[in-house]
């Protein structure tokens, strides 16, 4: 019997052996896509005189030729206007008209319009109401500027915004019927280049961008090397209730991947994948996610059973620098509830995935799409992930999942790798490892720590950078022991796992890998596997050296524990929509303030948050306003603009965790053995709740409303809303002040005197000042709370009996309230 087969049963036997015996004969490209691509104005024109239309938020005015496209399967989808346009677009809230507003750097804006002599529309509806209207279309010759206007489009999909709209297109050519789409690109005259769309499935149907849309359906998506970004997105106009879009959701959901990856002595990569899903919708089309520079060689599918019978399949995948989404076409549509595979073979070019970062050192790219998949991060699969890489060298993998077979065939060593429960994403990183594991009693945890002994090129050009620098001074050189600083990271991934296990609950996993890379400064997380930057492997003598300053400091001391953090925040729970990111970034950045808190005590962890406190309110170099002002944490991702790139890290990173912060303070009760007992019974229950699951900021609400203190319940209908539109939906950030004295009254008695006073809010804006007592050597003690709401001041006069004479009296000591 042949090892492969005591080790593969079940269904794994099945799918390891198909990925092996996968045919490579290429399947004919899809027709309909194929005459969606070749389309060209075909000679037909309507003329325009100001014809107006509404598509949702946008107005269009339009007065010049419509030439036609050549239709497809009968149907005009897409058409060119040349002559004089407009159009506004209205936001449809105050959020959306606060991202024009800093977009377009205009204060005052109350909606965006803008010129322009061409467009190219897509939208057959809208094309069949305007050929109505104009009384028909008139045949002719293809009109010069319409062609040209029509092929700077193309040549601006592929090269510009690289992504295929064509797939989309043919979605919506292919599967008529549900509300239209309306895709517009105009080259106007104040705005660069954009996509503007109504998409009944959302946002990121377009492949424009991939931030997990929450139902928007409206977007103007800019494309520019300094303004580029998603400059609007929004629910309808006149939508009824949040939520997401009608005609959104997977087309697809993927239950099991087996991965089957060669990595070639020059450390190209080639593979095959086999992917188990169901159908969600009777569709014909299936966006897969990958790498641009893996290319596809052949894709099979076949109704899952025990004798699959497989069928290959058209696909498509432009070039590797243009636009070159990946999706397979079916014959016919999906059956919603049934089951299918799909194998996809390809092949790596160039650096598709590894970089080679010298000496044995890798980077690793292509995040979540080395392997063609559907719904990374939001939906979790079982996976199996086979390595064959060279035997002769001396490099390695570490995969996410239990490695359950190591052995040689011929020139190579393989290894496999098994997910022990559903995952969001299947990692792996490669290199040079010098491994040491070590397991902590207390939380259970086995951390492994790979470390390369190997300099990196980056490494080595530093240290001639800084001889030639130093010249015949004394010597610039130094090493990089990155083994001793093995140490740090189990230490990192033991805190962590203590600190999880009591505030969030165990996680499933009881290994952890932690990994060096060659990427300077950014870590990453994957289930049950962590990546820290290379500067968490230098010790502080070589960081001084290298002129890195206290703030690299801080950051190689809570990047461990981020991204062990993540394990709980991102990989167990995950987060439903880009509104939703501090669910993941800003609990990941507030574990890590409380491995600092347990490590280092208070004065460290009101440290840490006076830090946040001093960036939240910064305007960094080169921004045109604080990070505060860029926008609320509902606004995720999109905070990064042109005006503020930083505001994104900051705000939903910082600012995140300061509000989870803010909830622990508040939900602090001295009396219990357990001070955290309220804060820990609802973080728990909101892990247990939303494992594997993608919750949303009013989810996570839900919970705080069930298990805060009454003092918390600032509003008659004992909901929580007052608090997170004030920290996550809005942008204030009151500034609170104090003057207290403490009088002894005789008799052990004290008298707390003075006034407390909040300003720069608005009416209804309401905080609970919490205010302490201080003694001797720093320490303080709480005395009790404040409420304020709106500009207000408020007297204290308490008298106390107390054990020990305090010094004073103080608001805020422990950074409860983030304040101005
Ligand atoms: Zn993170």
């Amino acid at each position: 019997m042949n090892e492969d087969s005591v080790r593969f049963r079940g269904p794994w036997l099945v799918f390891a052996v198909l990925v092996l015996s996968a045919s490579l004969t290429a399947a004919a490209e899809d027709p309909t896509y194929a005459a969606l691509r070749a389309a060209r104005p075909d000679g037909r024109s309507l003329a325009l005189v100001n014809a107006e239309f509404d598509r949702d938020a946008f107005h269009f005015t339009l007065n010049g030729t419509l030439d036609l496209l050549a239709p497809v399967d009968g149907t005009t989808f897409g058409a060119v206007f040349v002559g004089t346009g407009s159009y506004t677009l209205t936001p449809a809230n105050e959020a959306e008209k606060r991202q024009l507003a800093v977009y377009m750097k205009d204060d005052k804006l109350e909606a965006l319009a803008d010129t322009f002599g061409a467009a190219v529309l897509f939208d057959a509806s809208l094309i069949r109401e305007l050929e109505q209207a104009a009384g028909g279309a008139k045949p002719g010759a293809a009109d010069g500027p319409a062609s040209a206007a029509y092929d700077d489009f193309l040549k601006r999909e592929r090269k510009d915004f690289t992504t295929n709209l064509h797939i989309r297109l043919l979605q919506e050519l292919l599967h008529p019927g549900g509300r239209p789409l309306f895709l517009a690109y105009i080259n106007g005259k104040k705005i660069p280049p954009a996509i503007l769309a109504v998409d009944p499935r959302g946002g990121d149907a377009l492949h424009l961008f991939d931030i997990g849309d929450d139902g928007e359906t409206s977007a103007l998506y800019v494309q520019d090397k300094t303004k580029g970004g998603i400059w609007y997105l929004a629910r309808p106009v006149k939508a009824e209730t949040p939520g997401p879009a009608a005609d959104s959701g997977p087309v697809a959901t993927a239950e099991r991947y087996a991965i089957d990856t060669t990595i070639a002595p020059n450390n190209e990569i080639s593979g095959g994948t086999v992917m188990a899903f169901t159908g969600r919708r009777a569709e014909r089309v299936l966006p897969l996610a990958l790498e641009p520079k893996l290319r596809l060689d052949a894709v099979d599918w076949a109704r899952a059973g025990d004798a699959p019978e497989w069928r290959s399949v058209p696909f498509i995948q432009e070039d590797e620098e243009e636009d070159a989404d990946a999706a397979v076409v079916f014959p016919e549509p999906l059956v919603a509830g049934e089951k299918y595979l799909l194998r996809t073979i390809y092949h790596g070019v160039g650096k598709a995935v590894l970089r080679d970062a010298g000496d044995g050192n890798f980077t690793v790219g292509a995040r979540d799409s080395w392997y063609p998949n559907i719904g990374s991060f939001r939906q979790t699969a079982d996976f199996e992930l086979t390595f064959r890489i060279p035997r002769s060298g001396k490099n390695q993998v570490v995969a996410v999942g239990v490695e359950s077979d190591s052995r040689v065939e011929g020139d190579q060593r393989v290894t496999v790798w098994k997910s022990a429960h559903p995952l969001r994403v299947a990692g792996f990183n490669f290199g040079n490892f010098r491994k040491a594991s070590q397991t902590d009693e207390p939380s259970g945890m086995t951390v492994e720590v790979y470390t390369n002994p190997g300099d990196p090129d980056v490494l080595r050009q530093f240290q001639q950078a800084l001889q030639a620098a130093a010249g015949d001074m004394a010597g610039g050189s130094f090493n990089v022991d990155t083994a001793g600083l093995a140490q740090a990271a189990f230490a990192d991934g033991a805190n962590t796992a203590r600190v999880g296990n009591a505030y969030f609950g165990p996680l499933d996993d009881k290994r952890i890998a932690i990994t060096q890379q060659s990427a300077w400064f950014s870590g990453q997380s994957w289930p049950t596997l962590v990546y820290l930057p290379y500067l968490a492997f230098v010790d502080g003598t070589a960081r001084q050296m290298m002129g890195f300053g206290a703030d690299m400091t801080e950051f190689v001391d809570q990047v461990g524990a981020h991204e062990v953090a993540h394990q709980w925040w991102g990989h167990k729970v995950g987060w439903r929509s880009y509104h939703d990111a501090w669910l993941s970034e800003g609990f990941a950045e507030f574990t890590s303030g409380l491995v600092l808190l347990k490590r280092k005590g208070v004065g460290a962890y009101n440290d840490f948050y006076e830090k946040k406190r001093k960036a939240i309110l910064e305007r960094p170099r080169g921004a045109d306003f604080p990070n505060c002002e860029a926008g609320p944490i509902a606004q995720g991702y999109r905070l990064a603009s042109w005006r503020n790139p930083q505001a994104y890290s900051v705000i939903v990173y910082e600012k995140g965790a300061y509000v989870l912060h803010m909830l622990r303070m508040a939900m602090l009760d001295p009396r219990k053995e357990n001070s955290d007992e309220a804060f820990i019974a609802m973080m728990k229950e909101f892990a247990a709740t939303y494992d594997g699951k993608n919750p949303g900021t009013r989810d996570f609400q839900r919970l705080v409303e069930k298990h805060a203190p009454p003092k918390l319940k600032m509003t008659a209908d004992g909901k929580m809303d007052w608090f997170f539109d004030q920290w996550v939906r809005g942008t204030v950030i009151p500034r609170l002040t104090a003057k207290l004295d403490v009088k002894g009254a005789g008799g052990g008695k004290y008298r707390v005197v003075g006034t407390i006073a909040q300003s720069e809010v608005p009416d209804d804006f309401a905080v609970i000042v919490p205010v302490y007592l201080t003694y001797e050597k720093g320490a303080f003690a709480k005395l009790g709370d404040i409420p304020l709401v709106g500009e207000t001041s408020k007297s204290v006069d308490v008298v106390l009996t107390l054990a020990q004479r305090p010094k004073g009296a103080v608001i805020n000591a422990m950074h409860d309230v983030l304040t101005r």
